[in-house]
């Protein structure tokens, strides 16, 4: 595309990417917690107790807050990136380090969402891989926080893809989508009870299964070899790096969703089996 052209689209997306990653920390940080609070719910429902009315928590109320002091974030402390960098990292009433995590959060997805636009242009296919790209940096952090998956999202994404595909939006076959969902799914859950069986122990989760069965519906089944050996790679590298710094969470368990997510976004940018070329394979 015309740099030059572009650029006002480019700046656009760029933008808007800034704010709806605002939004996908809020999500992040929210929606395990809403999640929790309904099974919570549902579990005393089942055993006939009636639990206290709480105040509303969903994605919207209540405003955000400072964790440490309670203070509601005022509208111009909520600016993606800019609030950050003038609060200098710093809650503006108590002092207290905000987490570098939001400002890179909404700079991922700025960046990616103009990555969007430059690949596609003024398209509804980059209003759609923007869509992509919002579900699977809200799956990555969750399940890196959680090592939840919610169906919420996993579920969508599978579902918005095969409707693309169905469209002609994507770049793949309808057939070879639906056959990426199925051999997705089984090929991991396989994997999973082969494992379970093996060891007695469970190396992943039903989300797993799910957000590759995603992956492989907006990449085709093709895709998905190139896309396991990426995140298998990437998750064993990240996991025997943490063991040796002492950074594993209890059980020595590290979350493979982060790294489906990463397969998927490096997917988009470079074509899923992108990297075996640059290993020479
Ligand atoms: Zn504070």
């Amino acid at each position: 595309m015309d740099v030059l052209a572009g650029l006002p689209g480019l700046v656009l997306s760029g933008v808007f990417g800034l704010l709806v990653g605002s939004f996908l920390n809020v999500v992040i940080y929210r929606l395990p917690k809403m999640m929790e609070r309904q099974w919570e719910r549902e579990c005393a429902e089942m055993q006939g107790k009636e639990l206290p009315e709480t105040p509303d928590f969903n994605l919207l109320t209540p405003r955000s807050r400072c964790g440490a002091c309670g203070t509601t974030i005022r509208w111009y402390q909520n600016i993606p990136v800019l609030s950050y960098a003038f609060l200098r990292g710093r809650c503006g009433a108590c002092g207290t380090g905000i987490s570098l995590r939001y400002p890179a959060v909404e700079l991922l997805t700025g960046g990616l969402f103009a990555w969007c636009f430059w690949a596609h242009g003024p398209t509804v296919q980059t209003l759609m891989w923007m869509g992509f790209v919002a579900a699977l940096v809200a799956l990555a952090f969750i399940d890196w926080d959680t090592t939840l998956l919610p169906d919420d999202i996993t579920l969508p994404l599978l579902w918005a893809g095969l409707v693309a595909a169905a469209l002609g939006w994507a770049a793949i076959p309808l057939t070879h989508a639906l056959w990426g969902a199925v051999a997705g799914y089984l090929s991991l859950w396989a994997v999973y009870w082969a494992f379970k069986l093996a060891t007695g122990k469970e190396g992943m989760g039903y989300g797993d299964f799910k957000l590759f069965a995603a992956l492989g519906v907006w990449f085709g089944w093709q895709a998905l070899v190139p896309m396991i050996l990426m995140a298998s790679v990437l998750g064993a590298v990240v996991g025997i790096a943490m063991k040796f710094t002492s950074g594993l969470r209890e059980g020595g368990y590290v979350p493979f969703g982060p790294f489906l997510a990463f397969a998927g976004l490096f997917s988009l940018v470079f074509e899923p089996g992108a990297f075996l070329g640059w290993l020479g394979l």
